[in-house]
């Protein structure tokens, strides 16, 4: 069985599988040392299933008729099973667990049980259960961790996964993504890239023909992936894994060398890292700096934000670690597909162009200025550059600037060691690369953000699948507004990079080096490439 779909992240994998189905939530064991805590959760998200299903069981009667309403009434009894709700409290107590982890484990129970029975109408009853489950899980306000609970190294192949659950799986287990929905511009498909791991996304496969335990080759070169592959084929990956593992040999023999052009030219390669982990990898492969830490994934895959302490032992750790290179941390960007339920971020209409970024910081000054205030006390232990994402007009920056000061005068009152570092703006939308002149003016550099810059110019949403052909980077106008950024920026000696995607195209390297990128930040795994590309070069 062969299927295609779009390279997130190329490369090769080849061995088992591991299948998330749709709504399957694997909850890894927690404990908990506040059992009475656990037990107010579900009580509350019991009482809140029950109301939402009575809700439905009205609206369904009114629109699809009786028989489609009593499946909704056969949740509604599932969660009035005295016998299932005691067994759920009973795990809390005895077993000290979250409430997730019993809900959890008793809805496996009792689905298999009913799986097993041979009335299918029982058989039929154990989707009830899961249904049930997952909406309880939703009601603990805890998002379904999907994460596979494999020991061994397997192909994941998942419904889809958004940002949030990417970054609750052990990446030390993946061997690639095979994912039916999801677009490669999505920050899913950025993560995959920052994982290094062979990822294709839109892949329409039949879950009637796969499972758990399969074997499988992913070809992320050409785009495809084969289940259950015969024995020549498994030969031939062979082979072409170990052609890859000379030529990433090829490319480590780089390290240590300038990223400079025959006729001596100089690009700086830099590396996008989404968490403290990730340090290891830009090291690995000799970035010269980081040129964009996603701080927001700090803030993600969790239930309320990080506090200061945490957020400057991350920032201190990185920098350290970074030595004397440069760390450009951008400020919270959250909003549009990175999103939490405790942000409290309200519904809209089109997020993307509403609650994001630096929008959202400078609306909840209170959280902004705890991340302030980390990076500055971090700032002491390194090279630190602040990024702020999504800016629009120049009153943001002086609002940045407002806030940053008022910063300022707590540490200080506090007798709180800081240093202020340098700080930048990412380019990402039309306004900013108009106004770049301007924006120069009040700023230490600018991070061009391709990828959001190509789906607001070309007005085109990153992660709809339908029109990735028309999300095109090369088109003039991405290509236009570059080179007018640079040239407005080097007329007041700012430096500008690119930290969007597009900087890890290799076809485009020269254009770059010829318009003046100053620096390209890419996934670390795509540092040595370039830095082979640029050494190429006349
Ligand atoms: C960008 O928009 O190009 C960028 C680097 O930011 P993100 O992909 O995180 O939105
Ligand atoms: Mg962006």
């Amino acid at each position: 069985m062969e299927y295609y779909g779009e390279i997130a992240c190329q490369g090769l994998a080849m061995g088992k599988i591991a299948v998330l189905q749709k709504q399957e939530n694997f909850i890894n064991k927690q404990k908990t040392t506040d059992v009475n805590t656990e037990i107010i959760r579900l009580q509350n998200a019991l009482e809140k299933s029950k109301k939402e299903l009575i809700e439905l069981t009205k609206r369904a009667k009114n629109t699809i008729g009786d028989t489609s309403a009593s499946i909704f009434e056969a949740h509604q009894m599932i969660l009035e099973d005295e016998e299932f709700v005691a067994a759920i409290y009973d795990r809390i107590s005895s077993k000290m667990t979250t409430a997730e982890y019993a809900v959890f484990q008793m809805g496996e129970e009792i689905y298999h049980k009913f799986l097993s029975m041979d009335d299918s109408y029982f058989q039929a009853r154990a989707e009830d259960v899961k249904d049930v489950v997952y909406r309880l899980l939703q009601n603990l306000k805890m998002k379904p961790i999907k994460s596979p609970l494999y020991e061994e190294l397997v192909i994941l192949v998942a419904e889809e996964l958004t940002p949030s659950e990417m970054m609750q799986i052990d990446q030390k287990n993946i061997l690639a993504f095979v994912i039916r929905k999801g677009d490669i511009n999505s920050h899913t498909a950025i993560l995959a890239r920052m994982m290094n791991l062979p990822a294709l996304v839109n892949v329409p496969f039949h879950y009637s023909e796969i499972s758990t335990g399969m074997s499988a080759i992913v070809d992320a070169v050409q785009g495809k992936v084969i289940f259950e592959p015969s024995k020549e084929m498994c030969i031939e990956m062979e082979s072409k894994i170990h052609k890859q593992t000379i030529k990433q040999q090829e490319l480590h023999d780089l390290k240590g060398k300038k990223t400079v052009t025959k006729t001596g030219r100089k690009i700086a390669i830099y590396a996008n890292i989404s968490s403290e982990d990730e340090v290891a990898a830009a090291l690995e492969n000799d970035a010269e700096g980081i040129g964009l830490f996603r701080s927001e994934f700090l803030y993600m895959g969790r239930m309320s934000f990080p506090t200061e302490e945490e957020q400057f032992q991350v920032y201190k750790n990185i920098l350290q670690q970074m030595g004397e290179k440069q760390v450009t941390i951008r400020t919270l960007d959250i909003g549009s597909d990175k999103k939490e339920e405790y942000f409290e971020l309200k519904d809209e209409e089109n997020p993307a162009l509403g609650c994001r970024g630096i929008r959202f910081c400078l609306e909840k000054p209170e959280i902004f200025k705890i991340q302030l205030r980390a990076l500055l006390r971090a700032s002491v232990y390194g090279n630190l550059e602040i990024l702020y994402p999504m800016i629009t007009a120049e009153e943001e920056i002086d609002e940045i600037h407002k806030i940053l000061e008022e910063v300022v005068c707590e540490l200080k009152e506090e007798a709180i060691p800081y240093k202020i570092p340098k700080q930048g703006v990412m380019i990402e939308t039309p306004a900013a690369v108009i106004i770049s002149d301007i924006l120069a003016n009040k700023v230490d550099f600018f991070s061009i953000g391709t990828n959001d810059l190509t789906q607001y110019t070309l007005a085109v949403d990153r992660q709809n699948s339908k029109y990735t052909s028309r999300y095109n980077g090369y088109h003039p106008a991405i290509l236009r507004m570059i080179r007018h950024v640079v040239k407005e920026a080097h007329k007041k000696g700012k430096p500008v990079g690119i930290c969007g995607d597009l900087a890890g195209d290799i076809e485009l390297t020269e254009q770059f080096l010829n318009i003046g990128i100053d620096v390209l930040s890419v996934v670390p795994s795509m540092v040595l490439k370039l830095r082979k590309r640029v050494r190429d070069m006349a």
